[in-house]
């Protein structure tokens, strides 16, 4: 008899997007001359850069002429970017990471969510709480029940505590989603001590590492002694190059990352993804590899710097907006992210709902991420000036 996987009965409703559309939605029938702002997106509002641009029409160009015309890519990605990523976010900053330790993919979720799939399904695992629910979804789809969440609060400064209960598997992710928290280079190295003393692998999402303009902020976990042997990195340009729609990432892992079996032999993580990878997958469309190429150039790179700047100046404006209202936040700083406390005795989505219908504005609640996201409300910076400008105008308002 058929049957589903009855795993995705573990799984809770895809409730936070749905609920937020669904009261914006109920807003507007009500009040249909209100022009509201969305602060909540995740999502980018910035057009592709000239230089990817001109790279995306010169590989569509070459797709036309038979001589140049490319049929399947290498499933683990064309040697042409493998290469550039390796010249200059590794060993221009000194890391020793080698084009076939890195894997050209179409996005950090689906890596993020597919990885899981390398390990054994009796594996514990730890992931932050609030978080980017991937993680959580992936493993439970998955069958795996042993989830050690780890609390990120104002108490910690929202940086997890190293867990009592020992995981196999850590996710980490920083500068972090939704809390806006980066992490500097001894907070990332005592989790990497961790995961060397506990024999456990971290799985470390860098998704943001474009929004990192601080001193003493590892952009990659590399840069960390001893992760060689512990650490798996993703890297997007959904969100350093405008690539949310075009799809395209790469994860990073090293040759020296070898994990065991049931009979203590030692098998190859980079080895086991090229063949998952390969077996799954038909790769990244040459055109959007081309463009993808040229964000690693100088001029894109300059490109692109500007953009990142541009939302980042977006978020600052918005936690200054906060600050006004006596409420306090982290991120706004290495991140596009506004992670806000509520106003006392008001809970995520009672500040969803006032300042929806006070100032016509639209954030994330909190409680979405996770049971340690009660009390706080995320805000992003990925929108245009003047809505910003604008929202802030209103946030001042806010009673
Ligand atoms: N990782 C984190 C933490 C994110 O916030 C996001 C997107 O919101 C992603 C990964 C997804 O990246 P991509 O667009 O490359 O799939």
């Amino acid at each position: 008899m058929i049957m589903i996987n009855e795993n995705f009965n573990a799984l809770k409703g895809n409730y936070l997007f749905f609920e937020t559309g669904k009261r914006v939605s109920d807003y507007r029938k009500m009040n249909p001359g209100a022009r509201i702002i969305r602060l909540g997106i995740g999502d980018v509002t910035e057009p592709l850069s000239q230089s990817i641009i001109d790279g995306l029409k010169e590989a569509v160009m070459e797709m036309g002429v038979r001589e140049t015309f490319q049929g399947y890519p290498p499933s683990e990605g064309y040697d042409f970017l493998r290469n550039i990523i390796s010249e200059t976010e590794y060993k221009a900053r000194g890391i020793d990471i080698s084009p076939d330790e890195i894997f050209i993919s179409t996005g950090a979720k689906e890596d993020t969510a597919n990885i899981q799939e390398l390990f054994s399904k009796d594996i514990k695992i730890a992931i932050p709480d609030p978080v980017y629910p991937v993680y959580a979804d992936s493993n439970i789809m998955a069958g795996r029940d042993k989830i050690v969440y780890l609390p990120c609060t104002s108490e910690n400064d929202f940086l997890p505590d190293l867990p009592e209960e020992i995981p196999d598997l850590i996710y980490l992710c920083f500068p972090n989603n939704p809390t806006g928290r980066a992490i500097n280079h001894d907070g990332l190295k005592k989790w990497v001590d961790y995961a060397r003393q506990k024999k456990a692998v971290i799985l470390f999402d860098a998704a943001y590492e474009a929004y990192i303009r601080g001193e003493g902020i590892p952009h990659s976990i590399f840069e960390i002694e001893g992760a060689f042997e512990v650490a798996v990195e993703f890297r997007s340009l959904s969100k350093s190059a405008g690539f949310t729609g075009t799809r395209c990432s790469y994860t990073v892992i090293p040759d020296k990352l070898k994990v065991p079996d049931k009979s203590s032999e030692f098998h190859s993580l980079k080895d086991l993804w090229l063949r998952r990878q390969s077996t799954k997958s038909n790769g990244v469309a040459y055109i959007i590899q081309k463009g993808a190429y040229r964000y690693f150039t100088e001029q894109g790179r300059s490109e692109n710097r500007r953009i990142v700047d541009y939302y980042l100046e977006n978020a600052a404006t918005i936690g200054r907006g906060i600050s006004t209202l006596g409420l306090k936040y982290s991120g706004a700083v290495n991140s596009p992210y506004v992670w806000c406390n509520v106003p006392e005795g008001l809970t995520s989505w009672q500040f969803f709902d006032e300042l929806l219908n006070q100032c016509n504005i639209v954030g994330t609640p909190g409680s979405g991420f996770g049971s340690c996201g009660e009390g706080y409300f995320r805000l992003t910076g990925f929108g245009e000036r003047k809505d910003i400008n604008e929202a802030v105008e209103r946030l001042v308002k806010f009673k």
